[in-house]
């Protein structure tokens, strides 16, 4: 059966979908983007969402096409036409077509596109047994903090990931961590301190990640956020990531190296439960 999706204001059948040739998504990459996980039926932290998603057009210079009650009606609206109970919603705003040329267009009417993926979150293999990553160089630009649509880099990165049979690639900066091709990155050290890279135009600012700090706050935990380096991840108890994809996986093994005892560690475990018991409570 065919998906229903969005495109500017209408709900279609996804073979019947069309956005321009002339779209600066398709020509540049002009675009943000953001992926909201769906539990139940119901999105998980969309208010987060919504914030990084203007955070992301304020800094592209790109105006909102639509307001936030109608960009959480369409969410809505995709969830119950596609009878998604599990699973994300896509949604991508672009600077819309216009004549190709470097520089913004004096005129151009943003395109907005939803759709709906059915995607296991809940009852993960991978969250029993934990995922592999591999270090590779990080290679993108210098605005990492925009959800933009050039996610070329993060692709090549993560081929090269699964080429080399990993669930990720973790990508490293002068000796350090940034975060993974579509995961922010976290380790636990003597099952007291999770350490996390702080925020700047190094990292996106995942939404998963936010919500891991905060839950942290009700925990014994502490917080350190610094870079880390592959040396450090190989030393340490456990390893996590997050995103709002996959919540929070144990990470086991990084260059072929055991993390800890090979095991998803208690830290880990207890995280991915409280997302999840809030995911749930809606
Ligand atoms: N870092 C990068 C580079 C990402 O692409 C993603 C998600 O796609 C994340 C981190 C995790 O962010 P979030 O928790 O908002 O999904």
């Amino acid at each position: 059966m065919s998906r229903t999706v969005y495109v500017n204001g209408a709900y279609l059948s996804e073979d019947e979908a069309t956005v321009s040739i002339f779209d600066r998504a398709f020509l540049f990459a002009d675009g943000v983007y953001e992926v909201t996980a769906v539990v139940d039926g119901r999105l998980v932290d969309f208010e987060a969402h919504m914030a990084r998603l203007h955070r992301s057009l304020g800094e592209m210079e790109m105006a909102s096409p639509i307001s936030d009650g109608e960009y959480a009606a369409m969410h809505r609206e995709l969830i119950d036409r596609n009878d998604l109970a599990e699973g994300i919603v896509y949604m991508q705003v672009t600077r819309g077509a216009a004549d190709r040329d470097f520089a913004f267009p004096d005129e151009s009417k943003p395109t907005l596109i939803g759709f709906t993926q059915v995607k296991s979150l809940t009852n993960s293999e991978l969250a029993k047994s934990g995922v592999n990553v591999v270090t590779l160089p990080d290679i993108r630009w210098k605005r990492r903090d925009i959800k933009s649509t050039a996610l070329l880099a993060q692709a090549l990165t993560k081929e090269v990931a699964k080429q080399r049979g990993a669930f990720e690639g973790w990508m490293v900066e002068d000796g350090f961590v940034t975060e993974g091709t579509s995961s922010s990155a976290f380790i636990v050290w003597d099952g007291a301190t999770i350490v996390t890279r702080p925020l700047s135009n190094e990292i996106l600012p995942g939404v998963t990640r936010r919500a891991i700090l905060r839950l942290a706050e009700n925990t014994e935990l502490e917080v350190d956020e610094r870079p880390f380096s592959v040396d450090e991840v190989k030393a340490a108890g456990e390893a996590f990531l997050t995103s709002a994809s996959s919540f929070v996986l144990p990470v086991v093994e990084i260059d072929g190296v055991q993390i800890g005892d090979g095991k998803p560690g208690p830290v880990t475990e207890m995280f991915r439960r409280l997302y999840l018991e809030e995911a749930r409570r809606g």
